[in-house]
C-alpha cells in the first residue's frame, strides 16, 4: 500500500466504521456462531503474495462480522459499556500513524508528558484527593479550579499561604479534611498517575507494590527474615464481590486472598475486615493489603471505605480502590457521595475506556506515592538509560509492560472534544435512563429489583427460583434481540441491565423491557408447564 492508497483506503475505512455504527441496530447483538466457526472461512496458510484490499475487506462482512459481539448495539446491556466515540478512534489512529513506543520521557517526550497532565486533568475531573495529583509549581492550580467550582472534592479555599507543613500524613489529613491546598506547596509531594492496559494491570501493579512496601518494612525489623517466609504469610482482603482480578492478581503475587462477605447492602464494611485481620495475625500472617470496590461488577454496589481506610490506616495496610466502572460518574458533583473515604486511599483505579468514550484500552492508575511503584517494579539497564532520567518521568517503572502506546492522544481529543460538561451530560443520560429502566422493572409485579440503582447499571430477577431466571436470561440472550449477563449476590442469581449504548434512548429502555417482558411470559408458562 503507497500513500495514495493510504490516503484512500484510510477514508473508506473511516466510512465502513461511520457506516456500521449508523446502521448497528440492523444486526444481531450477539453472532450465531459456535467455536471453531472462523477457520473453515479462511485459509490453511498465510498468503504468500499480496491481496487486493477488496477482497480484504470483502472478507470481514464474510467471515469477520459473523463472528463479532456487537457492543455497540442498542440493545447490549452486558458487563459494563465499552467506551467509544469518534474523537477517541481518531485519537487512537494518530496514535498508530505516529508509530512511537514511549517506554521512558527519551522514548518520546510528548507521550510521557502528555499522560502526565491527562492524568492530572482526570484526577481533577474526578475531584481525586490532591495527594494523587502530580505536583507542579509552574501549573496554576488556582486558576483551574476556578474555571469549574465542582472539581476537586473540596471547598478551593483561599489559603495558598498556609504552607507550614509537608508531611505525608498530613496530606492524608487535609485531604480528608477537604483542605487541598496545602499540598500545593509541597515539596515532598511524591503521588501521580499513570496509563495503563486494564484494571486488572492496576490492581496487580497496586499488589506488588504493597507486597515490596511489606517485605521491605518486614525486613528493616528483622534484617535476618528471608523475602520467602515473609510472602507467605502476606494476606489481601477484599469482598466476595470484588473482580475476579483481584484473585487473579494474588495467583501471580503468589499471595493469600480473602473473600470477605459483604452486608445486605452489598458492602464490605469496617467490622468484618477487622474480624479477619484480628484472626490472620493471631494465626501468625501478615495483612498487607485491602482491595475494596466503589461500584463493583456485580451489581454496582459500593465498599465501605471511610471504614475499611480507618483500618487500614490503623494496621498499615496499602489501601487500594477499584473504581474501574463508576470512578467515571465523580466527573459530577452529585455522585461524589460514592467516594467518601478515598481520601484513605493508597491508590485508585477507573476505567475511561468503560464509562467515559475513550475505546479500549485506557485505565488510569494513582498512587499516593510513585516510589513505592517504582521500587517494586524498576530495572534499569544500560541501552534505556538516558540524561534526563532525575528530572522526567520514566513510565516503564510504573507497570508491568516497558513499551507503551500513546494512549494519552485519545483522552486528549475526547476530553477535549467533549469539554467536561459533554462528557457529565452523557454518564447524566445513562443514570436517568437507569432509573427509567428500573421504574418499568418495578411496575410489573413479577420482578424484582436487587440492590440500589445508583448508577447505570439496574440488577433485577423474576421473584422466584435462581434456576427460572437462569431460564429467562439463557432465552433472551439466545433470541439474539438483546444481550445481558447475570452475577450471583448473596445466593441469588440475577440479571444485570447496564445502559451501554453511546447515544442510548428512553425508547431503548421501553423497548429492552418489552422484549424482558415477553421472553418472561414464554418462560413462565413453560416453567410451570413444567412442574405441573
Ligand atoms: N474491576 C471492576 C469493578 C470491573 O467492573 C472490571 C471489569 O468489568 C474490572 C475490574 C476488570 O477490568 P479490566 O477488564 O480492565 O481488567
Amino acid at each position: 500500500m503507497d500513500d495514495a492508497e493510504f490516503r484512500r483506503r484510510g477514508k473508506e475505512m473511516i466510512d465502513y466504521i461511520a457506516d456500521y455504527l449508523l446502521h448497528i441496530s440492523d444486526r444481531r447483538v450477539t453472532p450465531e456462531v459456535e467455536p471453531g466457526y472462523l477457520r473453515p472461512l479462511l485459509p490453511k496458510n498465510a498468503p504468500k503474495q499480496s491481496e487486493k484490499w477488496e477482497d480484504i475487506m470483502s472478507d470481514v462482512e464474510r467471515a469477520i462480522m459473523p463472528g463479532i459481539t456487537h457492543w455497540q448495539h442498542p440493545r447490549f446491556h452486558a458487563y459494563f459499556p465499552a467506551g467509544n466515540s469518534y474523537p477517541s478512534i481518531l485519537g487512537e489512529m494518530l496514535s498508530a500513524g505516529l508509530g512511537i513506543v514511549g517506554f521512558s520521557w527519551a522514548a518520546s517526550p510528548a507521550c510521557t508528558e502528555l499522560e502526565t497532565i491527562m492524568l492530572d486533568w482526570i484526577g481533577r475531573m474526578i475531584a481525586l484527593p490532591v495527594a494523587f495529583l502530580p505536583f507542579d509549581p509552574k501549573c496554576d492550580h488556582k486558576k483551574n479550579d476556578n474555571d469549574d467550582a465542582s472539581l476537586s472534592g473540596s471547598d478551593d479555599d483561599d489559603d495558598d499561604d498556609d504552607d507550614d507543613e509537608s508531611s505525608d500524613d498530613h496530606l492524608r489529613d487535609s485531604v480528608s479534611n477537604g483542605d487541598n491546598n496545602h499540598e500545593r506547596k509541597q515539596s515532598r509531594h511524591i503521588g501521580g498517575g499513570v496509563l495503563l492496559g486494564s484494571a486488572s494491570e492496576c490492581i496487580l501493579v497496586a499488589m506488588l507494590a504493597a507486597r515490596t512496601k511489606k517485605i521491605t518494612s518486614k525486613r528493616l525489623a528483622d534484617p535476618f527474615i528471608e523475602d520467602g517466609q515473609i510472602l507467605a504469610k502476606l494476606v489481601c482482603y477484599t469482598s466476595k464481590l470484588a473482580h475476579s482480578c483481584v484473585e487473579k492478581a494474588g495467583l501471580i503475587a503468589m499471595v493469600r486472598v480473602r473473600d470477605l462477605p459483604v452486608d445486605e447492602n452489598f458492602s464490605l464494611r469496617g467490622e468484618t475486615l477487622d474480624e479477619w485481620i484480628r484472626v490472620d495475625k493471631e494465626n501468625g500472617l501478615i495483612p498487607f493489603l485491602v482491595s475494596g470496590t466503589l461500584g463493583t461488577t456485580s451489581c454496582c454496589s459500593y465498599d465501605n471505605l471511610e471504614e475499611i481506610g480507618e483500618i487500614c490506616q490503623r494496621e498499615e495496610l496499602w489501601f487500594h480502590v477499584d473504581g474501574a466502572y463508576a470512578g467515571s460518574a465523580l466527573i459530577c458533583e452529585e455522585y461524589r457521595y460514592i467516594m467518601k473515604g478515598l481520601q484513605f486511599a493508597d491508590s485508585f483505579n477507573t476505567n475511561p475506556n468503560k464509562w467515559l468514550l475513550m475505546n479500549f484500552d485506557c485505565s488510569c492508575f494513582w498512587v499516593r506515592d510513585k516510589f513505592a511503584l517504582i521500587n517494586a517494579m524498576s530495572v534499569d539497564p544500560l541501552y534505556l538509560q538516558h540524561k534526563h532520567a532525575q528530572q522526567a518521568v520514566d513510565y516503564r517503572h510504573w507497570g508491568v509492560a516497558l513499551s507503551r502506546r500513546f494512549r494519552a492522544l485519545k483522552l486528549w481529543f475526547t476530553i477535549r472534544s467533549y469539554g467536561i460538561e459533554g462528557l457529565r451530560f452523557y454518564i447524566r443520560e445513562h443514570c436517568r435512563l437507569a432509573k427509567v429502566f428500573e421504574l418499568l422493572i418495578r411496575a410489573d409485579i413479577r420482578f424484582e429489583i436487587i440492590g440500589n440503582v445508583t448508577l447505570g447499571l439496574v440488577c433485577f430477577r423474576l421473584t422466584g427460583s435462581n434456576k427460572l431466571n437462569q431460564a429467562l436470561l439463557l432465552s433472551l440472550n439466545d433470541s439474539g434481540l438483546i444481550h445481558m449477563v447475570p452475577s450471583m449476590v448473596n445466593d441469588l442469581y440475577i440479571i444485570r441491565f447496564a445502559v451501554c449504548a453511546k447515544h442510548a434512548t428512553d425508547d431503548d429502555m421501553h423497548v429492552a423491557f418489552h422484549i424482558i417482558q415477553e421472553h418472561a411470559d414464554s418462560v413462565i408458562i413453560e416453567y410451570r408447564a413444567q412442574r405441573s
